[in-house]
């Protein structure tokens, strides 16, 4: 599907069993674009029948696909990195359109989820699927039949994510994306149909969470989910899948600290920090939004954040220069001017941006990329998360005190730690509790895990394991 501009696209199909077919479930839902609030198409939603029908087929592949080894599985994902390498270009328009996202992170994020492929790959090469000693024999076998369940803020990504895992892994899948997220899956599925990937390996059904995604959870042909999302509707998942015994993996939200270490020079680590905290317009569950700046140099950090804040402009995500585009939606736009009022009402001071529209921005969802300094780690603005352009700043006296507040969160997902001597810096990372930490700056690498401590989730994503995740241990004992 190439984006016409002006155009209204319907959407009535799902994919299920290699195959376009026409929606069971009636409901019509609108997708809305978020840089001007107007209508650029429909999409019908799937309903528990639609969710049956993908579950059936893939569970029917299983049978097959489930045997497969090692050779037909790395040749299935060569094929899909290669399809979807094919539709870069139109993957990232979409997502510029749809969520919003601006073009020069939705580009790294399209890029990360065709790589995903071929790092699955990779992976897959390493793992011993086979184990043996004495009269003992290991094997890792596919779990069954996935259901993945997606947010909307980056969907391509962790479909691929996801769906790079699962085919390592021998198993098949049904997904079910994020509802604001249609046109961008639509695109994605046209490429990875090209892939030819074997006949309902791979089914997806758009539809509300509460009926397609409880269906995933629910359906005892359904053996794990792997739900990328919020902790509120993880919980859930969690509780209604154990009457199943589903297996899990639950990659949630995030309250991410950025630690600037006392001798750290402030003109390279604030924007550094300014760009993880606006990360995806902070609508990302990564973004650092807790910046940790020792006492002894607010003054200083206050100015460099004032001058560091000009390489963040608020716009057109379509325009490469434009760092912050707008929510993803009227009411995440909401949310984030609610958590703005509250920090202000807690006594937080605003350094930069506020409540309300930027001037010039006011028909989409466009917010005031903010800074608030004079906040105390017990302040909602600090706890919770806001998933929007909201930066805390928090001020500390010791090494101590900066791992302490770090850690003073019941989110444990992503952490930064910025200095000069990195030993310095990597004895202060040992000690955050949290799934990931980057030293001097925001780094990516397919093979390291990803997945959070305490409450941003179960489980772990990416390389071997991600791959790990969709396995199950058997064990052959001869007497
Ligand atoms: P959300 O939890 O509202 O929705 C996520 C998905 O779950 C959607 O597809 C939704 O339709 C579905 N869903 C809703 N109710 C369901 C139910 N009862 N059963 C099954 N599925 C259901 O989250 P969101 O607003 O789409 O995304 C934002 C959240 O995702 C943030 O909290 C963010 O931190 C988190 N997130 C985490 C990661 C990570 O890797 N840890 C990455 C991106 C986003």
């Amino acid at each position: 599907m190439k984006a016409q501009k002006g155009a209204i696209r319907a959407l009535t199909t799902h994919y299920i069993d290699g195959a376009f077919v026409e929606s069971h479930g009636r409901e019509v839902m609108d997708i809305i674009r978020p840089t001007d609030g107007q209508l650029i198409g429909r999409v019908t939603l799937a309903d528990e029948e639609d969710t049956r029908r993908a579950i059936a087929a893939a569970r029917r592949a299983f049978a097959t696909y489930g045997r497969s080894r090692k050779e037909e599985r790395a040749k299935l994902l060569r094929q899909v990195h290669d399809a979807t390498s094919a539709r870069f270009d139109d993957l990232t328009a979409a997502m510029v359109e749809e969520y919003g996202g601006v073009v020069q992170f939705a580009g790294l994020i399209v890029q990360s989820g065709v790589n995903a492929f071929m790092a699955a790959e990779k992976a897959l090469q390493e793992i011993p699927l086979t184990r043996s000693w004495d009269k003992t024999t290991v094997t890792l076998e596919p779990v069954g039949v996935a259901g993945l369940i997606t947010a909307w803020n980056a969907n391509a990504l962790f479909i691929c994510l996801k769906l790079a895992s699962a085919v390592a892994a021998g198993c098949t899948v049904v997904v079910k994306p994020s509802e604001l997220s249609a046109l961008q899956t639509r695109v994605l599925l046209e490429a990875l149909h090209e892939a030819e990937l074997p006949k309902g390996l791979l089914n997806v059904v758009t539809g509300r969470g509460d009926v397609v995604g409880a269906e995933l959870v629910r359906n005892p042909d359904v053996d794990k989910i792997s739900f990328t999302g919020s902790v509120g509707v993880g919980e859930t998942i969690m509780r209604d899948g154990a009457a199943t015994m589903k297996r899990m993996t639950l990659e949630l939200g995030g309250k991410s600290p950025t630690i600037v270490l006392d001798d750290a020079k402030l003109e390279e680590a604030i924007p550094k920090a300014l760009g993880m905290a606006f990360l995806n317009s902070g609508q990302a569950c990564a973004a650092g939004t807790r910046l940790l700046v020792p006492k002894k140099s607010f003054e200083a950090a206050k100015r460099a954040i004032a001058e560091a804040m000009r390489a963040f402009p608020v716009g057109d995500p379509a325009d490469p220069k434009i760092a912050v585009g707008p929510m993803v939606s009227h009411k995440q736009y909401e949310r984030v001017q609610s958590y703005i009022r509250k920090g202000i009402e807690e006594g937080a001071e605003v350094l930069v941006g506020g409540e309300g529209h930027p001037k010039g921005l006011e028909a989409g969802y466009f917010v005031k990329p903010t800074v608030f300094v004079n906040v105390r780690n017990d302040m909602t603005i600090a706890q919770e998360e806001i998933f929007g352009p909201v930066l805390s700043v928090i001020t500390y006296d010791t090494e101590d005190e900066a791992i302490r507040i770090a850690n003073d969160s019941k989110y444990g997902l992503h952490a930064a730690v910025l200095g000069t001597n990195v030993q310095r810096a990597r004895r202060v990372a040992a000690q955050l509790r949290a799934g990931r930490v980057v030293i001097n700056g925001m780094t990516d690498d397919p093979q390291a895990p990803w997945g959070g401590f305490k409450y941003s989730g179960i489980g772990r994503e990416y390389g071997q394991y991600g791959i790990e995740a969709f396995l199950e241990t058997r064990a052959i004992l001869d007497a």
